[in-house]
């Protein structure tokens, strides 16, 4: 089973109430068993919400507001969820497709912080947690070179 950022295919749990749709996601998906979790608006945060950034391991909206607790417990939520949902189906989680650089989701390359759109080495809060788990994590960037390298062809 795979987890996927929910805004990825198409849930408009963007932080600014829109999507980050991606065909090659989605078709990628459409024969695959997952679940689609968006760590945010499970901690209860609302979409559309200010953007958020991570700073030493903690995280800030824009408006200067610390919201690490709700992204700790969006990411645990999330985990439960598709913990939950692999244990029905009897699966194993072999992958996370997961959206770029959010603070949540992103997984090796982060927003620095300064809201400037600048980027850093780092993971959001969720694709952090799913890495301590074992759980391998790639970006919808990356999903074309990951079907090249595991040589799948449907
Ligand atoms: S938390 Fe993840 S799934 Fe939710 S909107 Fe942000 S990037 Fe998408």
């Amino acid at each position: 089973m795979i987890i996927v950022s929910g805004c990825l295919l198409g849930i408009p749990c963007k932080y600014d109430g829109g999507t980050n749709l991606s065909k090659t996601v989605k078709e990628f998906l459409a024969n695959r068993s997952y679940v689609m979790v968006c760590p945010e608006t499970m901690a209860g945060l609302t979409a559309p919400r200010p953007p958020a950034e991570i700073v030493d391991g903690k995280v800030f909206d824009r408006e200067g507001i610390e919201v690490t607790e709700a992204f700790f417990l969006g990411a645990q939520k999330a985990w439960d969820l598709a913990s939950e949902k692999a244990r029905e189906r009897n699966e194993e989680i072999t992958l996370a497709i997961l959206k770029a650089r959010s603070p949540s989701c992103g997984s090796g390359r982060i927003y620095d912080g300064t809201f400037a759109g600048v980027v850093t080495d780092g993971d959001g809060v969720f694709a952090a947690l799913l890495k301590e788990k074992g759980i391998r994590v790639i970006t919808e960037e990356e999903l074309e070179a990951y079907i090249e390298e595991e040589g799948i062809h449907d």
